[in-house]
């Protein structure tokens, strides 16, 4: 058999970390099985469903690299199918119409609430015959659920889940005006796109019971589900597409990569072993369903902003430059030229030793590129004080006289001239590198010095004497 999963989002709003987490395990799993995961935009709400948010989950998936090898597939475009299966359900007895106004259907949940019951609705059309239909009302189509006995679902990460069937309605698969319900038409394209196994957030689990009904009114074969545990938040409490600003494309925007946040979300209720870092190569290999755990994870940003200072160190220097122009861009006020690009990637080493994010490394490469005169922090202006500008001056004409730039001829003038006037190496680096950078934090300061070149080092000193 082979393996078809399905990441099937409602276009409702943007691709927030919790889906992403779900794309990511039903992708893994197909790749772990050699199957493949479909993408189904689940658009039948129209009124919801928007453009921009379909792209918004196609840029973030393409940009985390779950994109999937099939067409994609849109949910609205097979609503004649969908209604097609409501119909065969009709002509079989297995579902009928319901002529219940809404105002009737208020009642009733009135009267059940005064009465203490359960809210749900109590089958009145279910045995009623259809001469009895009044005028003028389009009716809506409606299961017919099994009432007795129970239904258990044996899932692949919640274990044994069993359901009374005393407890489930005849829920709505076609609307009035003929559209088709998210009940329905999820269970029909599952089926009829053979998926295998279900992966989604455990919310789904009292939809599965329901949607369980229309396989087996169809005598459909049912896939294997897995309902994952949610993503909660730092403070415990449920991670939802209300928090805007953890749309997949705000961790983007905070600078982090996408191994970063993929190997972050595959160790939410998933493990192997203690390993931490683990390539998506290592992940294919390791990662099975059945090994997600039950109990929800909490977001932790920390541990997300650990893997991410790991990834950028790991990546490459030119490949780091290039996801860094764009952070760059933001900061300074012309984009890089060619020469400074090649500044960038020789500067990069000494740079991205600390940086936790892509904007935290933009940050402190910006000194490279800011044009003279500097401004300076206010730290960096202390520095620059009567001591500080007479050190430039005594260490200029040594810089002067070096004829091959390098860290190490640069590092012996330091240290020649912090000899000549009796200063220890901090008093002649610190001002030195208030006087290049502009602030107080830099990789070494030779490489700085190396990197700028004999010109711009001289003219940034210079500049500090005026
Ligand atoms: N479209 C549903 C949602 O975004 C998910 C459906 C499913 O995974 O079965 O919540």
């Amino acid at each position: 058999m082979t393996v078809v999963t399905r990441f099937a989002p409602s276009p409702t709003g943007f691709l927030h970390i919790g889906g992403a987490r779900t794309a990511l395990f039903s992708w893994l799993y197909a790749q772990h099985c050699n199957g493949k995961m479909l993408l189904r935009i689940e658009d039948t709400d129209r009124q919801r469903s928007t453009q921009e948010a379909i792209d918004a989950i196609l840029d973030g998936m393409n940009w985390l690299g779950l994109s999937s090898s099939d067409e994609i597939y849109y949910q609205f475009s097979r609503q004649e199918r969908h209604a097609e299966v409501a119909q065969q359900l009709l002509n079989e007895g297995k579902a009928y119409y319901c002529y219940a106004s809404p105002e009737e259907l208020e009642e009733m949940r009135a009267a059940q609430r005064s009465a203490g019951q359960t809210i749900r609705y109590d089958g009145r059309w279910r045995d009623r015959d259809p001469s009895e239909a009044p005028e003028g009302i389009k009716p809506v189509v409606r299961i017919k659920s099994e009432q007795v006995g129970e239904t258990l679902l044996n899932d692949l990460v919640q274990g044994d889940v069993t359901v009374q069937n005393s407890q489930l309605d005849d829920f709505i698969i076609l609307r009035s005006d003929g559209t088709p319900t998210y009940m329905l038409a999820v269970v029909v394209d599952d089926h009829d796109m053979g998926v295998t196994h279900i992966i989604r957030g455990d919310d789904h689990l009292t939809n599965t019971f329901r949607q369980l009904q229309i396989y087996k009114a169809m005598g459909w074969d049912i896939p294997e589900h897995a309902h994952i545990p949610l993503i909660h938040g730092p403070d415990g409490a449920k991670l939802s597409k209300r928090h805007g600003a953890l749309g997949i494309d705000a961790y983007r925007d905070m600078g982090y990569l996408p191994e970063a946040i993929l190997n972050y979300l595959m160790r939410l209720s998933w493990s192997h072993g203690d390993e931490e870092i683990i390539s998506m190569e290592q992940a294919i290999e390791w990662f099975d369903i059945k090994d997600v755990g039950k109990s929800s994870a909490r977001f932790d940003f920390s541990k997300l902003e650990a893997l991410n200072a790991h990834y950028i160190r790991q990546t490459e220097d030119a490949q780091l430059a290039e996801l860094l122009l764009p952070f760059l861009k933001k900061t300074l006020e012309a984009p890089l030229t060619a020469d400074q690009k090649a500044l960038l990637v020789k500067a990069l080493p000494g740079l991205k030793e600390r940086a936790k994010t892509l904007v935290e490394l933009a940050e402190a490469a910006k000194f490279y590129f800011v044009p003279r005169p500097l401004s300076f922090t206010e730290k960096a202006q202390k520095l620059l004080n009567e001591d500080g500008v007479a050190v430039m001056k005594g260490l200029l004409p040594h810089f002067d006289a070096i004829s091959d730039w390098s860290e190490e001829n640069i590092s012996a003038a330091v240290k020649a001239f912090g000899k000549e006037a009796d200063l220890k190496m901090g008093k002649v680096c610190q001002p030195l590198r208030a006087a290049l950078t502009g602030t107080t934090v830099s990789p070494s300061i030779f490489e700085v010095v190396e990197l700028f070149g004999k010109e711009e080092t001289l003219a940034r000193m210079q500049d500090t004497l005026k």
